[in-house]
Order: structure tokens, then C-alpha cells, then sequence
């Protein structure tokens, strides 16, 4: 029997798994060396001048930094080309969509986002006691049509994250326009674009294509993934003011510490320097597809720092086999697995151990 009166909602859900770690998978396997490529996380440190703003700030952790990052605010304001009051910052851009999801929904209300997408979505929307609706991908990619006919009025959200995580695959402006000219304006459009950084340009940018247009859009971007500081739990939401007005009243206390706003602020006034790391990530990223294209295999469209392989059934079998030669990705059991883009050698390894794994019968 569970303490207290807790709530159902809470009961039903089951406890988040992160990515296994390369330490628990050597423990497992009793190997050594093992690499993780299973968290989309960046695999380059950050910069000595990121390092050296941190370490400058844990000399005033005595102190409460600014809740509201105002600072960081207005830096991130001019970097994306809008008013400061469009600005709110989150620890990660995961605490932005529980501060979303804690604004608009109500028990019963409905969530709409395509499934399989990113596995927070489900887990925001039932801890409100919301419903989950989730149109199929096609393809692995979203299907904005049926997007669009999920909506009704009882619908209070729709999330879409592009590039999409796991499948990679992205939407455009474009196709996220039409949408919104489809579907009432008090429906609250998440554009979840923790992966912008390693999409082609050409996909469009929505703070310019649809904020203008459309006040009912939220687009979330991240310090996680393409500024590798995924450690320190930075995000951000661009929006119209209203909307930031409502979430940062649950912004919970500090959430965003000194160390990741000095952290944060560092990596806007050396942008110009992640530039050439995010361009060998896209390099190996090309070479990975190329490289599994030509072994065979059909993968949707790479748009992230990730390559995902659909492999059906077998899914958990190579995953297993890739874990015991010491590469550890991350499987969506009966559908594939997603495989973060590393170092040159480490993406090496991996596509020597999968095509070890797939020659041997057994795994
Ligand atoms: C990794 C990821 C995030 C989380 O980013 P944080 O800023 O680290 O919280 C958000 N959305 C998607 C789709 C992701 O894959």
C-alpha cells in the first residue's frame, strides 16, 4: 500500500530510465571500455572560458542566484531577436514543459503529440491527469494531417518536437504554419527544438516564421545538446509575454543555478567557437548515415546529433549485442534504436560492433 493518499495519477505512471550509464553496462557485460552513445548528449566538454564561469560562480554558491536570470534573459533575448519579456529560462528545457503543462492542463483535459516522440510528453500530460493523444507516425515521421484532426475542443496542448526524438526526423515552419491557421488559436503550440542547432537551415526558423503571426506558439531550445551543458540544466521558451507571465509564476524557486546561468552566459559570448564542433558532429553524422545506408539498412531522415535504426523485432537483440561489444544506445523496444553521433572513434566503434552483431546469429 503506498504512504498517504497519493495521487492516481502518480501511482500509474512509471519511474523515468535514463540512458544506461557506460559504467553500468561494463558491470553488466564484465567488460571494459564500454562507451555511451544512448543520451543525445554532446561528447565535447565545454569550453576552458565555459569552465572557467562556472568554477567563477561556485565561489558565490553561498548565495541564491538571480530566480529570474535576468540577466541571461536579456542575453538570450538579443542572441534570438526578440523583446526580453519573450524570454523564460528552465532548468533544462524539460522544466519548461512541466511549467507548460502545469499552466494549461486540467484533469481531462487532451494533449496532442505524435507518438513515438520525445518521453516526457506522455509523462507531463498524465501527471495533470491530462489525456494523451497520439496520431501514429508515418514513416517515422510526424503525419501534421492527422496532427491537425487530433485537435478538438477539448484539447489544450500540442507538442512537437522537431527534429523529433528518437526518429530524427523534422517539420518546417511551413508545415507547422499550416497547422496553426488549421487549428482554434487558444490551442497551445509547443515547438520543441531542443535539436535546432544540427537541422538544415532550410526547415525554417519558427520565432520568426510563426511568433509574429501566431501568439499562441511556445518554441523551446536548449543549452543540452548542441553547447554540451546537459550537466547544468539550462533551457529556454520563446513565446509572447502573456504566456511567459503565466509560466514563470511556477518557475520553481532558483531552478536555473548560478553555475548554469554563468555557464549559459559564457557559451552566448563564445557561440562563434561551438560552431566548427557542431559541424564535425553533422560530418559524422553524414558518414554514420552514409556508412549504414550503404550496410543496408533504411533510415529516416537524420536531422539530429542521432541516427535512428528502425529495426522492428530485433531491436532489443542488437541492442543487447551492440552492449556486449561495449556500445551502449538506446533501444525503443519492437520499433528501433537511437544512436547518439559521437567522436569519430567512437561512432567507429559502434559501426564495427553493430556489424559484428549482425554478423553473429546468436547476438
Ligand atoms: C533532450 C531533449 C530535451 C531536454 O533537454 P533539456 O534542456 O536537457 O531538459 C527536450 N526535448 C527533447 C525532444 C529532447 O530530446
Amino acid at each position: 500500500m503506498p504512504i498517504g493518499k497519493v495521487r492516481s495519477a502518480i501511482r500509474a505512471l512509471t519511474p523515468y530510465r535514463p540512458g544506461k550509464s557506460a559504467a553500468q553496462a561494463e558491470q553488466e557485460h564484465g567488460i571494459v571500455d564500454a562507451i555511451k552513445l544512448a543520451s543525445n548528449e554532446n561528447p565535447f566538454p565545454p569550453l576552458p572560458s565555459v569552465i572557467e564561469a562556472v568554477n567563477g560562480a561556485a565561489g558565490n554558491a553561498n548565495r541564491y542566484a538571480d530566480h529570474r536570470a535576468t540577466a541571461l534573459r536579456h542575453r538570450l533575448a538579443d542572441h534570438v531577436g526578440v523583446a526580453p519579456e519573450q524570454i523564460t529560462v528552465g532548468c533544462g528545457s524539460v522544466g519548461l514543459l512541466q511549467q507548460l503543462c502545469l499552466t494549461y492542463v486540467d484533469p481531462g483535459d487532451e494533449v496532442v503529440f505524435p507518438w513515438l516522440s520525445f518521453e516526457a510528453y506522455p509523462v507531463y500530460t498524465k501527471m495533470m491527469d491530462g489525456v494523451a493523444v497520439s496520431p501514429p507516425l508515418v514513416d517515422h515521421a510526424f503525419d501534421m494531417e492527422a496532427v491537425a484532426a487530433a485537435v478538438n475542443q477539448n484539447t489544450k496542448l500540442v507538442m512537437l518536437a522537431t527534429p523529433n526524438n528518437p526518429t530524427g526526423t523534422a517539420v518546417s515552419s511551413a508545415e507547422i504554419k499550416h497547422l496553426l491557421e488549421t487549428i482554434p488559436s487558444n490551442v497551445v503550440v509547443l515547438v520543441d527544438e531542443a535539436y535546432r542547432e544540427f537541422a538544415d537551415p532550410d526547415l525554417g526558423d519558427p520565432v520568426t516564421d510563426l511568433l509574429p503571426h501566431h501568439h499562441n506558439v511556445v518554441i523551446t531550445r536548449t543549452f543540452s545538446k548542441a553547447y554540451g551543458l546537459a550537466g547544468l540544466r539550462v533551457g529556454y521558451a520563446i513565446t509572447d509575454p502573456d504566456i511567459i507571465t503565466e509560466m514563470d509564476k511556477i518557475l520553481l524557486a532558483f531552478a536555473v543555478n548560478g553555475a548554469a546561468q554563468a555557464a549559459a552566459l559564457a557559451t552566448l559570448d563564445a557561440i562563434d567557437e561551438y560552431q566548427p564542433r557542431i559541424r564535425l558532429l553533422l560530418d559524422e553524422r553524414t558518414r554514420m548515415v552514409d556508412a549504414l545506408t550503404s550496410a543496408g539498412h533504411a533510415l529516416p531522415d537524420a536531422q539530429a546529433n542521432f541516427v535512428y535504426l528502425p529495426l522492428g523485432d530485433s531491436t532489443e537483440k542488437v541492442c543487447f549485442g551492440l552492449e556486449r561489444r561495449g556500445v551502449v544506445t538506446r533501444p525503443f523496444p519492437g520499433d528501433g534504436i537511437r544512436v547518439t553521433i559521437g567522436t569519430p572513434a567512437e561512432n567507429d566503434r559502434f559501426l564495427a560492433a553493430l556489424s559484428d552483431t549482425l554478423e553473429t546469429k546468436t547476438g
